[in-house]
């Protein structure tokens, strides 16, 4: 926790100010403070962009706190790692190994912090923690209840961690609408806490929507009033709104919603409907809600945007414009590949350059002539047999006609099974996962997941390094001699295989140190063609876009 005075002598008398230099003239002795809580509760429709909200004011707050993000999802399983895509959106990985919502990628990008999947509170996780309890004789004697023991389960949770990671400010952000049957427990443990920290140490933010329904061309406050209702049905009152528009929320239903609804006029924030998810703390601060924060919880951290706002100046306004086709199977649902989109828009933010993506269904692939209007191909992570061979095909074509490629995961698993076969001349060569018969498995499941048999978080998961092989593009992208990208997959580049890859031409161009697993291949000569084992997607940044996505934008823009 950082040293805390408390200002005496400027505008900003009684907050908190986090800092190392200590000014007797406005400044009263360290203090520790107390941590803070915001607990964020969406209502109305699912889709708002809760999460979105959340790491937007955590960047708005992030400069002087330590801020720590808690996401509580309703649903029983354990984590989101055996949930097909398509269900939940992409799984994010942890460096620890963790598979979480896809809330924390947000977290992660917009306020700079490394999350650990202790933060991801599911009920699956509550029940299994209830459930030991009850089986340890924790409860003996006791007829074991929703309320308080699964609610204390929660909350023992979230004091635990603020704890163990010494929190400023805690964010819980709760998954779903207000309403859901299956959040239910999480609201009534948020609604309990104000009693366990002190009502001047949390704060309630509600996001809502305010439609503009055709033929009447006026906002409207009804959804967010009803929605309100029923927040306080369960006994919390929210002290910020911030109502989801296509326009700005005008000085009337402002006015109304803060009448209705039992908050300031101040505390009323437009969500705005953006192009670009990086301009909402710029909106938000434009709306004023830092101020707000700062008042009611009494803490000083003014946010510093410039930076921030030249790199969505550019992603707004970008020079030249290039088009990558992603080659996948859950194209339909672009959340299944959130971070790749992210890393991207990190190209564009610093390379001015507009990338516009399209989504290419790979299951029964003919038609290939998308490829003459192209710039760039990604192949990105995916499961099981369906729209491989269109994948192979498409990276064989990428090779011979020098466009420059990426492949992510199984994108470099397909890349070896394409170079085995027509370069290598290993006729069916394939991977165990698609075909246990090949006569040449190129990528084939690690020895030491042969025996395991339970799906969820059983995957080579988490944080890897691996060392970079001297001279090697990949080697020069990263600019370090090891790189470290996290992983989440079954399957590897066959050791037995090794050889005849390198004889043909392939490059590793990163090894795990005892050089046994494959980490990044490359094949010199071309514009850019690497692929990585990893997913190094999911630790792009707006400030420090992911190596690979950066060197393959630049390639395509030659
Ligand atoms: N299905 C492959 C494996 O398990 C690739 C996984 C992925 O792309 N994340 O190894």
């Amino acid at each position: 926790m950082s040293q805390f005075y408390i200002l005496t002598n400027n505008a900003n008398v009684g907050k908190f100010l986090p800092t190392d230099d200590f000014n007797p003239e406005i400044m009263e002795q360290p203090f520790e403070m107390p941590t803070k809580y915001i607990i964020v509760t969406g209502g109305v429709l699912s889709g708002l962009g809760k999460g979105i909200a959340a790491a937007s004011i955590g960047h708005l707050l992030a400069s002087k706190l330590k801020i720590i993000p808690i996401k509580c999802d309703g649903y029983l399983n354990v984590d989101p790692g055996t949930m097909n895509p398509f269900e939940h959106g992409e799984v994010f990985v942890l460096d620890d190994g963790g598979e979480v919502d896809m809330d924390f990628g947000h977290y992660e990008r917009f306020f700079g912090v490394t999350c650990k999947s202790k933060w991801n509170l599911t009920m699956g996780k509550v029940f299994d923690m209830v459930r030991k309890k009850e089986r340890r004789g924790d409860y003996l004697g006791k007829t074991v209840q929703y309320i308080p023991h699964v609610t204390d389960v929660i909350k023992e949770h979230i004091f635990e961690v603020s704890r163990e990671e010494s929190a400023d400010l805690l964010f819980v952000e709760i998954g779903g609408t207000v309403g859901d049957i299956e959040n239910e427990l999480f609201l009534e443990s948020m609604r309990q806490m104000k009693e366990d920290v002190g009502r001047e140490n949390i704060l309630y933010v509600h996001l809502t929507y305010v439609p503009i329904p055709y033929g009447v061309s006026e906002q409207k406050s009804k959804p967010t009033q009803q929605s309100v209702n029923l927040l306080k049905q369960r006994g919390i009152f929210p002290d910020i709104i911030i109502g989801r528009c296509s326009e700005f929320l005008t000085k009337e239903i402002k006015t109304k919603i803060s009448n209705f609804c039992d908050v300031h006029r101040d505390a009323v924030i437009t969500g705005l409907d953006v192009e670009d998810i990086y301009e909402i703390p710029v909106i938000f601060e434009q709306e004023g809600l830092p101020e707000i924060i700062h008042k009611k919880l009494n803490i000083y951290s003014p946010p510093d945007l410039r930076k921030w706002k030249e790199l969505v100046d550019n992603i707004r306004h970008p020079k030249n414009e290039i088009t990558v086709a992603m080659c996948g199977k859950y194209t339909k649902l672009e959340d299944s590949y959130a971070s790749i989109i992210e890393s991207f828009n990190h190209c564009t933010a610093h390379l001015g350059c507009k990338i516009n993506l399209k989504w290419v269904e790979t299951t029964d692939l003919k038609d290939t002539s998308f490829m003459d209007d192209i710039h760039g191909i990604v192949v990105p992570g995916g499961f099981g047999v369906r729209g491989t061979e269109g994948k192979i095909k498409i990276i064989r074509l990428a090779r011979e006609r020098n466009i420059p490629f990426l492949g992510l995961c199984l994108g470099l698993q397909l890349a070896v099974i394409e170079f085995a076969r027509n370069v290598c001349n290993l006729d069916g060569a394939n991977s165990t996962e698609m075909d246990p018969d090949t006569p040449h498995p190129v990528i084939d499941i690690l020895p030491e997941q042969k025996e395991i048999s339970d799906k969820g978080g059983t995957m080579r998961l988490g944080a890897y390094s691996a060392v970079l092989k001297e001279g090697s593009l990949v080697r020069s992208l990263y600019g370090t001699e090891e790189a470290s990208e996290r992983h989440r997959h079954r399957y590897e580049v066959n050791p037995e295989h090794h050889s005849i890859l390198t004889e043909n031409g392939m490059v590793f161009s990163g090894t795990s140190r005892d050089g046994r697993l494959v980490e990044f291949i490359e094949l010199p000569g071309l514009k850019y063609f690497v692929a990585t084992q990893a997913h190094p997607e999911l630790k792009s940044r707006m400030e420090k876009p992911a190596p690979l996505f950066f060197g393959f934008v630049t390639a395509c823009l030659s």
